[in-house]
C-alpha cells in the first residue's frame, strides 16, 4: 500500500522524505502543496523535479476519508459523513458565521465514554481515526468549499483561495475571509482518549506551512480526561472547553460516567494548571441543559459557587434530543433563569444557538454510523449505572 501523506506532520514527513534520500526543502514544499494548495495529484506539484514526481507517484498517495453524504442547511452549516471503514462513518460540520467559519472534527468512531445525553455516546465505540482521517476531514472541507464558492455558492474566500494559490505563511492566522477560520474538536469522539493522533493533527492545524491556524482559533473539548488534559499542556496547548454539565459530582456520575474516575476537584485542579500553559486566558465550560435533571436555579447557584476560581467563560447548550435518550430540553424560562443566575454572579455565560437543525448537524446529534465493538463493555458501564 503506498504511504499516505496527510497521516504526516512536517517533521514526520521530513523524516520520512529523509528515507527517500530527499532534502527537507522538498518535503517542505509538498506539505504546503497538499495541505495549502489542496493538491492531491504530484503531477500538478510543478516546482518538483519530474524524477521526485514520479517516485512519490509510486510510493505515496494523498488519501483522505470518502465522502458518503454531504447536506447543506438553509442557514449555511454544512453536513459531511465520511466512509472510515465497514460500516462506520463519521461526521463532520461547518458552521459559518459573520465574523467566521467554523468546522467542527471528529476525533473517533463512536465513544466510549457512554454519557447519557450524546448520542455519539450511546452508539458505542468502534475505534481511534487516524492522523489522516481527522486532518483529511479538514482538508476535504476546505476543498469543498472552495469548489461551492467557484460554482457560485460563496463563503468568504480571498480571492487567491478561489484562484487556489497557496496562503502565505503566517498570514493565514487571522480572519483573512477563508472559509474555514476555526475549528473545534467538538465532533464524535473523545479527543483526548485518542491523543498521539488528535495531537498530531492539531500540530497540521497551527502549522503556517499547513492551515496556519492561531492556537486560540484550535479548540479541544473534553469531558474531562484529567491526566490526558495535564499532558495536552505541554504537548500541544490549545484553546479548551471542559463539557462540565453538572455542579455535583452526585450528578455528574450519573450523566457522565468518567466522572467517576475523575472527579469535578480533580478536573477543576487540571483546568487551573492548564491555563497557565492555554494561548487564552480562561476555559469554556460547556453546560447542557436537561429539563428536571441539571436545570434548577439550586444548580446554578452550586454552579457559580463552583467555578469562583477558574477563570471561565460558560456556554449554556440547548439539548439536543435523539430517539430514546430519555431526557428532554430545558424550557426556555429555566434557560433564561439559569443564565441570569450566572450572569448576576458575575460570569460570562451565553445560550449556544442551535445551528443547522434541519440537517441534523448539531451537538450530540453527531451519529454517524459505528458498529459498536465496545457492547460488553459498554453493557457493564449501564449495569453499574443502575
Ligand atoms: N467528547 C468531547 C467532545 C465531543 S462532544 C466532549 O464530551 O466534550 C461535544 C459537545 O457536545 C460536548 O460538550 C457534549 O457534552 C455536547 N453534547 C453531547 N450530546 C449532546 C446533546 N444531545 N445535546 C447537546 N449537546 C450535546
Ligand atoms: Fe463521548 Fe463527548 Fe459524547 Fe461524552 S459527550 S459520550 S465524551 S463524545
Amino acid at each position: 500500500m503506498r504511504t499516505n501523506l496527510l497521516d504526516f506532520t512536517l517533521p514526520a514527513l521530513t523524516d520520512w522524505f529523509a528515507s527517500l534520500g530527499e532534502k527537507p526543502f522538498r518535503a517542505k514544499q509538498v506539505f504546503r502543496w497538499v495541505h495549502q494548495r489542496g493538491e492531491s495529484d504530484f503531477d500538478a506539484m510543478t516546482d518538483l523535479a519530474k524524477g521526485l514526481r514520479e517516485k512519490l507517484r509510486e510510493v505515496a498517495e494523498v488519501r483522505p476519508p470518502a465522502i458518503l453524504s454531504e447536506h447543506r442547511s438553509a442557514d449555511g452549516t454544512v453536513k459531511w459523513l465520511f466512509d472510515v471503514g465497514i460500516g462506520n462513518g463519521i461526521e463532520t460540520v461547518f458552521i459559518p458565521e459573520d465574523d467566521r467559519g467554523t468546522l467542527c472534527v471528529s476525533s473517533q468512531v463512536g465513544c466510549a465514554l457512554d454519557c447519557k445525553f450524546c448520542s455519539t455516546g450511546r452508539s458505542g465505540f468502534n475505534r481511534d481515526l487516524s492522523v489522516s482521517e481527522i486532518v483529511g476531514q479538514l482538508w476535504v472541507a476546505n476543498k469543498r468549499l472552495r469548489e461551492m464558492a467557484k460554482e457560485g455558492q460563496p463563503y468568504r474566500l480571498q480571492p487567491e483561495a478561489v484562484a487556489g494559490e497557496p496562503v502565505a505563511a503566517g498570514k493565514a492566522e487571522q480572519d483573512d475571509g477563508r472559509p474555514i477560520s476555526n475549528v473545534v474538536m467538538m465532533g464524535m469522539g473523545e479527543p483526548l482518549n485518542n491523543f498521539e493522533n488528535v495531537v498530531a493533527a492539531m500540530q497540521m492545524m497551527l502549522d503556517d506551512h499547513a492551515y496556519g491556524l492561531s492556537r486560540r482559533r484550535v479548540t479541544l473539548s473534553t469531558s474531562g480526561v484529567v491526566h490526558q488534559l495535564r499532558k495536552l499542556a505541554a504537548r500541544c496547548p490549545v484553546a479548551l472547553a471542559v463539557s462540565l454539565h453538572a455542579p455535583t459530582d452526585e450528578l455528574r456520575s450519573k450523566i457522565m460516567p468518567i466522572n467517576r474516575s475523575y472527579g469535578i476537584a480533580d478536573l477543576l485542579a487540571a483546568c487551573r494548571e492548564y491555563l497557565e500553559a492555554a494561548p487564552r486566558d480562561f476555559i469554556t465550560f460547556e453546560y447542557i441543559l436537561l429539563d428536571g435533571v441539571n436545570d434548577a436555579p439550586a444548580h446554578a447557584k452550586a454552579l457559580a459557587k463552583l467555578l469562583r476560581d477558574v477563570p471561565c467563560k460558560i456556554n449554556l447548550i440547548p439539548f439536543n434530543p435523539f430517539p430514546e435518550s430519555g431526557f428532554t430540553r430545558s424550557r426556555q424560562e429555566a434557560v433564561v433563569r439559569f443564565r441570569d443566575i450566572l450572569v448576576e454572579a458575575g460570569y460570562v455565560a451565553t445560550v449556544r444557538k442551535t445551528r443547522g437543525d434541519d440537517i441534523d448537524a448539531a451537538c450530540g446529534q453527531l451519529a454517524g454510523q459505528v458498529v459498536n465493538r465496545m457492547k460488553k463493555r459498554t453493557v457493564r458501564i449501564h449495569r453499574e449505572a443502575a
